[in-house]
């Protein structure tokens, strides 16, 4: 398998190249040359697999430059229940009938970017290996992804972490959830800022080719395709619970911010599961909503970006959006480039034609919007009617889930965070505290380990100039 890009760059690039990179050359994000057909005989094998072997019976599909042996074991290492709390993986947990969650959030930040994460850390270690390289990670975050990279990167040889937060404007769970990791290998730098101040070093850091090579920067971004196809697993695996036939239609709802989540579900899709819709649910910060309504993609500026009780939604743009439009236009490179190089950089927005957005339906994609008052009101109902706390980035997806839901199939929801990493949303909804898996009990007393820097590019630079 060799992947391309999706503005027109067509040279073949092999898997282990391209899992240590983030753009293209040209700009765009790399995709696979073909998704690969499955088809029924091997599905119904796939039915009865563990999650660790079915993840490399997919992975395997798209990765040929690792022998299978070892991405085999990668696997197993990977998706055990010690790390992510029971042999299912990803469990459901049964709504009404017909509705489900499916549970991603089980593994060590509670969040489902350790599906991906973890995985990632793996391989990452695994190639640098190989090529006797290492490597500094450099990141912002404003919680879930931060958090998520460091538990997967903590302790990986050849591996530096560098994480950009804005300093005292995390929640104090998810600040105890970095900042009590005592590795060498991980730097939480606490910025006197706010997030965009983190982004934009990180930014400026990057686009200093020169340093970005001395020190040998790269980062851990959701465009990053390893992740993505991580995350094309548990569509597989959720839909193998709730069917018992091949052809057996499931519809899926997504809570959304860069496209990641259900950029992987429409892979599945393509490579022939028989997913129905998907459902694409937003907050208050509605690009995508916009987009699969009218054709319009227009990202907001910072300014105009709200923040709201699903801060993990909170985006302006939608990173991995652009995959989709390339196979939405019949990966058409060129085209892609016209939308997202030359009407966003010059109008800042791009508007499908009829004929274009009309595609869309044939793509199962579906979406709404959800808000505070929404999330309040679905965690609310969640818990009165089935008696489960949910967290608010589920609830949005919930409810939006359910208003595409077609009579008699499943509806399967991603659970993307538990609860308890938002417990003010909860005590507000519920007026309870969300309960708190086993070893996270009092985690904000643990010792802390983090540098406060200023706002500027130099300290960040000299900081890592000192600590790799
Ligand atoms: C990151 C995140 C999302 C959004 O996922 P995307 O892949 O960016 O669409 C939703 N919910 C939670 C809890 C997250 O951490």
């Amino acid at each position: 398998m060799k992947y391309i890009s999706t503005r027109g760059d067509a040279k073949p690039r092999a898997f282990c190249d391209i899992l240590l990179e983030g753009l293209a050359p040209d700009g765009g994000l790399y995709l696979p040359t073909l998704y690969p057909h499955i088809d029924s005989a091997t599905l119904t094998k796939w039915r009865g697999l563990p999650y660790a072997d079915l993840a490399f019976e997919i992975l395997s599909l798209y990765i040929d430059d690792i022998p299978p042996g070892d991405l085999r074991a990668l696997c197993r290492k990977t998706y055990t229940a010690a790390v992510f709390g029971s042999e299912a993986i990803v469990p459901l947990k049964p709504l009404e009938a017909g509705v489900a969650l499916e549970a991603l959030s089980n593994g060590p930040t509670l969040a489902f970017k350790d599906m991906a994460m973890q995985l990632l850390g793996g391989l990452f270690e695994y190639e640098l290996a190989r090529r006797g390289q290492t490597l500094n990670i450099l990141g912002a975050t404003s919680g879930d992804t931060g958090s998520a990279a460091e538990h997967a990167m903590r302790g990986k040889r050849g591996i530096n972490i560098f994480m950009l937060s804005p300093n005292g404007r995390m929640s104090p769970f998810q600040q105890a959830q970095m900042f009590s990791l005592q590795d060498a290998n991980i730097h939480n730098l606490a910025i006197d800022g706010v997030f965009d101040d983190c982004q934009d070093i990180v930014k400026a850091v990057s686009n200093d080719l020169a340093f970005k090579r001395a020190y040998r920067i790269g980062t851990v971004n959701s465009i990053n395709w390893a992740r993505l196809l991580a995350q094309v697993v548990y569509y597989f695996a959720g839909y193998f619970r709730v069917t018992t036939a091949n052809s057996q239609p499931v519809s899926f709802a997504v809570p959304s911010g860069n496209f990641g989540n259900i950029c992987a579900g429409h892979i599945a899709r393509m490579m022939g599961l028989a997913v129905d819709r998907l459902v694409c649910a937003t907050n208050e910060n509605d690009v995508l909503d916009e987009f699969f309504k009218s054709g319009t993609y227009r990202p907001r500026a910072n300014a105009e970006t709200h923040e709201t009780s699903s801060p993990s939604m909170d985006i302006s743009k939608a990173s991995n959006f652009e995959r989709f439009v390339f196979d939405l236009l019949g990966r058409d490179g060129a085209r892609v480039r016209t939308l997202f190089d030359v009407d966003l950089r010059e109008k800042g927005s791009f508007t499908l034609t009829r004929d274009e957005f009309a595609r869309i339906a044939g793509f199962g994609f579906v979406s709404g919007k959800s808000t505070h008052a929404d999330r309040m009101a679905t965690i609310r109902d969640t818990w009165q009617r089935f008696g489960r706390v949910i967290d608010t980035h589920t609830a949005d997806g919930l409810k939006v889930g359910r208003e595409h839901r077609r009579n008699g199939q499943a509806l399967l929801v991603l659970e993307t965070a538990l609860p308890a990493k938002f417990a003010e949303t909860i005590r507000e909804a519920l007026g309870r505290e969300p309960e708190r898996p086993p070893g996270f009990a009092g985690i904000e007393t643990l010792p802390k380990c983090f540098a406060v820097l200023p706002a500027d590019v130099n300290a960040v630079k000299c900081y890592i100039e000192a600590h790799v």
